[in-house]
C-alpha cells in the first residue's frame, strides 16, 4: 500500500482534545517527525481498535498525529493515512501527575502554564494517563457572588464542577464580588438592615440587623435582594429603602457570565446578555448545567475530537 497523508477535512478548531477514552496511543520513533516519515513509518502498520491518535516521541521531541484504519471493527486493523496535526517544532510534552487528563479545562491549565506558547501539548497527568491539547485557550467566565462568607461560595462551586468536568470546553473562572461592606461606603446611614448573619459582614460605625432574625422595626437601610425586600414587607408591611445586592443586577461585563439571583428558587434562567442565572442555592448539578449552557452560547462547535 502506497504511503499517503490524509488531508484534512475541516479546519481544526482551537482547543482540539481527544474525548474521553478516546485511545491515545504514545509510540517512540527513531526517525524525523514530520509528516512524509511519520506517514511512511505508519502507513501499512496496525493500530488497536481505538486509537485515533498517536502521539510520537524521539528523545525530547514530540509530534501529534491522527490516523485512520481500514476498520473500526476488529481488534487490530492496518492504518490507511496518517495526518501531522502539530509537528515538533510547535509540540511540547508535559510530565506532571497532578493533572487529571480527561478534563479539558485540566489539560489547557497546564498547557498554558507549563509550555506556554506552544501549539500542541502533550501531557502525561494522573495514573500516566497521556493526552493532549491543540491550540489552548481559556473561556474566560466571570462568576458574580456576593461576599462574604468566603470563599465565595459561587465561584468555589464551580471550581469544583470545572475539575470534574470531561465534556466543558477549558474555561477560566473570574470573580466578580460584590461585596457587602463596599455597599455600605458612599451611604450615610447609621442602621443597616443584612438579610441574615452568616457573613459575619460588620460596618463601622453603624449598628447592623438580621432579617432573618425578624429584628424590631428601625429607619434601617437594607442591603439586600429582592427577595428580601418581600421578606421585609412580609414581616413589616412595608419595603425598606434599599441597595440592591443581587449579582444578576450588577452592570458591566458582557462577556460570558455566571451570576447567581434572589429569586430563581429551582432553576437556571438565560438573560438576554447571555449571562446564565442559577438560583440562590443552586446545587452543583444546576451550576453545570450553568456552564454547560455558557460553553454552547460562546464555543457553539466546540466538542471533544
Ligand atoms: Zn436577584
Amino acid at each position: 500500500m502506497a504511503a499517503h497523508l490524509a488531508q484534512p477535512t475541516e479546519p481544526l478548531g482551537r482547543n482540539v482534545v481527544p474525548g474521553a477514552y478516546r485511545g491515545v496511543a504514545v509510540t517512540s520513533f527513531d526517525g524525523e517527525l514530520d509528516a512524509g516519515s511519520l506517514a511512511r513509518h505508519f502507513v501499512g502498520r496496525e493500530a488497536y481498535r481505538r486509537t485515533r491518535f498517536i502521539v510520537v516521541r524521539n528523545a525530547d521531541q514530540t509530534a501529534i498525529v491522527s490516523v485512520q484504519k481500514e476498520s473500526d471493527e476488529p481488534l487490530f486493523s492496518p492504518i490507511t493515512a496518517v495526518q501531522l496535526l502539530v509537528g515538533p517544532a510547535e509540540c511540547a510534552y508535559v510530565d506532571d501527575p497532578e493533572v487529571d487528563t480527561g478534563i479539558p479545562t485540566a489539560l489547557a491549565r497546564a498547557a498554558l502554564s507549563q509550555a506556554p506558547g506552544k501549539r500542541g501539548v502533550v501531557v502525561q497527568g494522573r495514573f500516566a494517563h497521556v493526552s493532549f491539547i491543540i491550540d489552548p485557550v481559556l473561556l474566560r467566565v466571570t462568576v458574580r457572588e456576593v461576599v462574604p462568607p468566603y470563599p465565595p461560595k459561587l465561584l468555589d462551586q464551580a471550581q469544583r464542577v470545572l475539575g470534574l468536568a470531561e465534556t466543558l470546553p477549558p474555561m477560566e473562572l473570574v470573580p466578580d464580588l460584590v461585596e457587602f461592606d463596599q455597599l455600605a461606603q458612599g451611604n450615610t446611614a447609621t442602621s443597616y438592615l443584612l438579610p441574615c448573619r452568616g457573613g459575619g459582614v460588620s460596618i463601622e460605625g453603624a449598628t447592623v440587623k438580621y432579617l432573618d432574625e425578624r429584628p424590631a422595626r428601625e429607619a434601617w437601610l437594607l442591603l439586600g435582594c429582592e427577595r428580601s425586600e418581600q421578606i421585609h414587607e412580609s414581616f413589616y408591611g412595608d419595603r425598606a429603602p434599599q441597595v440592591d445586592i443581587c449579582p444578576r443586577k450588577r452592570p458591566g461585563g458582557g462577556g460570558a457570565t455566571l451570576a447567581k439571583c434572589c429569586l430563581l428558587e429551582t432553576h437556571n434562567e438565560v438573560d438576554t446578555d447571555r449571562t446564565v442565572v442559577v438560583p440562590w442555592g443552586a446545587s452543583l448539578a444546576l451550576i453545570a448545567d450553568a456552564l454547560g449552557t455558557l460553553a454552547r452560547e460562546w464555543e457553539p462547535t466546540w466538542a471533544p475530537a
